[in-house]
């Protein structure tokens, strides 16, 4: 299964939006970061403190300004991922930052401009692309599916009835991970069908929300592709490569307030950024490399990213960044949250002939499909010769067996054949209309026959038809390399391409080199220097020494900052948790002085938890099985009986005593044809009804039909009177 052995880095990339007109508006202030593009640096000023305070940097694997264009950061930054992914790697690309600081744009962009499309579309003409130009021997299948992650509820955003529908359940299997169950996915034949799935999906989140900011603003959403591609390996045999694409536009990252909201709106605003925090502890247990739990299972979210991150996949995060001044905190917090996600140590590797690969068995479908469209060729071939044989329409083909073109060859067979039969049939009913010799009734009868062969003919005919439209159907669904899409790009056009991968992967590289130079020029500064007097040692030395005096007081700042950061959102915690031992108190009270102890013991007694669902869950009050081997026992005293019955009853029978004992037979029973004994409620008529005979055996005869209505005249109090007093007219009809 493994190729690639090695691990690698998650890819963390900065994007700067423009100022927008209305952070324009607010005064000269200007942006508080600024970005160094070669080095791969963000400097983040604080407008609050003066200026004495240093500024603070992070070195990212690459930054991207507010002229920055969509196509660039494609090119440098999501194609080498795509690449991996067509090659049968797992990817992951999660847009994270603060609300309106570009998250959608970068995925999405405008998809109307070419120069504004974003990572999104940008991907799908890669990858059709990619297929249209890859070598005939190779055949893919190119699945998409679409949800969102909405108060930790995962919603299938291509479910027609998606509103309406259960929220789905998460699943981890062996093969492939933690996958969602029954999530809809489209296989997808072109970038047109793909984006045609991206719009039903945006609709549907658009739809679903009451109000679009704030759900979209809340919401994670998922658009996942699936790449598998078959190809002949050295041992000639068909393997197949899987690749899972993730694209992954996160919920705005800027701290919800939870405090100061009670039951369930404290829930569900507990829940709102319950996945991002969730994500964030994954993340700071995975970059501290020490923790030896990762708490994935803490959000739906994480759960599903697990592959992504730490895992078998490689990754690129993009943190997206405003530079309006009012933001400054988000922004660093959207930057330290990108900063520690670098450490992140990936397992990548090409996930080779999966057992769940869906194009196995497309292909398998297909060549069963194939087999009996054959087999149906090869019949209707041998009648044609038998046809031929007997002399109708001798004109005897010499078609080779074996040819590969079946399809068109089928066809057209089984069309010559049916015509052929069908004249013949035609002819046949001619000459026994035309017969003088024959009795009507007999002419009647070959006549009839000769219909019902016909019929025959065309239903063969009709599910031939069906096969092939089937076949056709399933093979047009797996794309052949460099036959399916035509590629109109010409030659010069894929020329400048080339080059600007070249360019880009230049631009990486030049990056990554710049970065590890600045890295040891600081460690090997003291080498180079050798002093020719006390002087000049004691002024290197100075400059050294404040070099690192600054650096300590960043430091010095940044664990303040840190400190701050974690007072702060330790003591939202504890306001968090007040309110929920508020609500539990008040529920316990209601348990305790409202509920009987031995219901609320039954009810603690049938309740489990159910990890999956994160839900508590009410056993059956007894269980399936043991309903079932109840049902099946027959008890010893009713072996060969209806039902148990005693020793002295069966000596009883035996003997023939008394009619009592010989078991039951309808014909033996007396029915009791007393009428039923109903009471008058109404003092006004009451000689209507039969008076109340409190006998034993007459109430026994009409116990069944009482009803609650049917209350001895004993009740006298006038309440009841009114209120029964509807019943009197219907009383007599339903007793009878
Ligand atoms: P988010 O999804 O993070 O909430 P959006 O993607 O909706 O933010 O962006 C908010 C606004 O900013 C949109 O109007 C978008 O067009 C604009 N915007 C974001 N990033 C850029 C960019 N790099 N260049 C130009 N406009 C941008
Ligand atoms: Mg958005």
């Amino acid at each position: 299964m493994s190729k690639n052995k090695g691990s690698e880095s998650v890819k963390v990339v900065v994007r700067c939006r423009p100022l927008n007109r209305k952070e324009e508006s607010n005064g000269p202030v200007g942006g508080i970061l600024q970005m160094d593009l070669r080095l791969g640096q963000v400097i983040l000023r604080n407008p609050r403190a003066p200026a004495s305070e240093p500024q603070k940097t992070f070195t990212f694997d690459g930054v991207y300004d507010a002229n920055s264009k969509q196509g660039d950061l494609y090119d440098e930054s999501v194609r080498p991922l795509i690449d991996s992914v067509l090659a049968g790697f797992n990817g992951t690309i999660f847009a994270y930052g603060q609300t309106g600081t570009g998250k959608t744009y970068t995925m999405q962009g405008a998809w109307m401009d070419p120069e504004k499309r974003g990572v999104i579309p940008n991907a799908f003409d890669h990858i059709f692309t990619h297929i249209s130009r890859s070598q005939s021997d190779r055949q893919y299948l190119v699945r998409a599916s679409y949800l969102e992650i909405y108060l930790e509820e995962v919603r299938d955003l291509l479910d027609p009835n998606h509103g309406n529908a259960r929220a789905l359940e998460l699943r981890e299997s062996p093969e492939s991970g933690v996958y969602v169950r029954d999530l809809t996915s489209c296989v997808c034949k072109s970038i047109k069908e793909i984006e045609e799935v991206m719009n039903v999906g945006n609709q549907a989140r658009a739809v679903g929300a009451t109000d679009m900011n704030e759900h979209s603003s809340r919401s994670h959403a998922l658009f996942l592709i699936t790449v598998e591609c078959s190809q002949p390996g050295p041992d000639g045999r068909k393997h197949i490569r899987v690749g899972r694409l993730n694209l992954v536009d996160l919920a705005g990252s800027e701290r919800q307030a939870k405090t100061g909201v009670q039951g369930e709106r404290l829930k569900e605003a507990a829940k709102i950024n319950l996945s991002l925090s969730a994500l964030g502890n994954v993340i700071s247990a995975l970059a501290d490399g020490r923790s030896s739990h990762v708490p994935y299972r803490d959000s739906k979210l994480t759960r599903l990213l697990q592959d992504s991150l730490g895992g078998n996949a490689k990754t690129v995060m993009v943190a997206t960044l405003g530079p309006a001044p009012q933001h400054y905190d988000e922004t660093l917090t959207t930057l330290r949250y990108a900063n520690r996600a670098k450490n992140i140590q990936n397992q990548p590797r090409v996930n080779e002939d999966p057992k769940d690969a869906l194009l196995r068995e497309f292909q398998m479908e297909i060549a069963r499909l194939r087999a009996q469209l054959n087999h149906r060729k090869w019949r209707s071939k041998q009648k044609k010769e038998q046809v031929d044989g007997e002399g109708w329409e001798g004109d005897g083909d010499e078609e080779t067996e074996g040819e590969e073109d079946e399809e068109e060859g089928v066809e057209k067979e089984a069309e010559e054949y049916v015509k052929l039969q069908e004249q013949r049939l035609e002819r046949e009913k001619q000459d026994i209309r035309e017969d003088q010799f024959m009795l009507a009734d007999e002419k009647q009868r070959l006549l009839g026959e000769k219909e019902r062969m016909m019929g025959d003919l065309r239903k063969e005919q009709e599910a031939t038809e069906q096969l092939t439209a089937k076949y056709k159907a399933m093979e047009s669904k797996l794309l052949v390399g460099g036959k399916n899409i035509i590629d109109h790009t010409n030659e010069q056009q894929k020329m400048l391409e080339v080059k600007r991968h070249e360019i880009a992967e230049q631009t990486r590289s030049e990056r990554e080199i710049q970065q590890q130079m600045l890295v040891q020029d600081e460690e090997t500064v003291e080498l180079r220097e050798t002093f020719t007097s006390l002087q000049q040692e004691v002024e290197a030395k100075t400059k050294k020494l404040k070099k690192l005096y600054a650096k300590l007081q960043c430091i010095k700042a940044e664990i303040q900052d840190v400190n701050d950061e974690h007072v702060r959102s330790r003591q939202e915690l504890e306001q968090t948790q007040n309110e929920l031992t508020r609500e539990l108190k008040f529920k316990y009270l209601i348990i305790e002085n409202f509920i009987p102890p031995e219901e609320k013991n039954k009810i603690m007694n049938r309740l489990t938890f159910d990890p999956e669902e994160d839900q508590w869950k009410f056993q059956p009050l007894v269980p399936a099985e043991s309903k079932s081997s109840q049902m099946k026992k027959r008890p010893a005293s009713a072996v060969g009986y209806k039902r148990p019955i005693s020793q002295y009853a069966r000596v009883a029978i035996a003997m023939g005593a008394h009619s009592r004992y010989r078991a039951e037979n309808i014909m033996f029973l007396e029915l009791d044809m007393t009428p039923p004994n109903t009471a008058s409620l109404d003092h006004s008529e009451p000689n209507q009804n039969h008076s109340v005979d409190n006998s034993p055996t007459k109430d026994r005869g009409v116990r069944k039909s009482r009803s609650w209505c049917q209350t001895p005249k004993s009740i006298t109090s006038s309440s009841s009177n009114v209120s029964l007093a509807a019943c009197h007219t219907a009383t007599p009809m339903t007793a009878q």
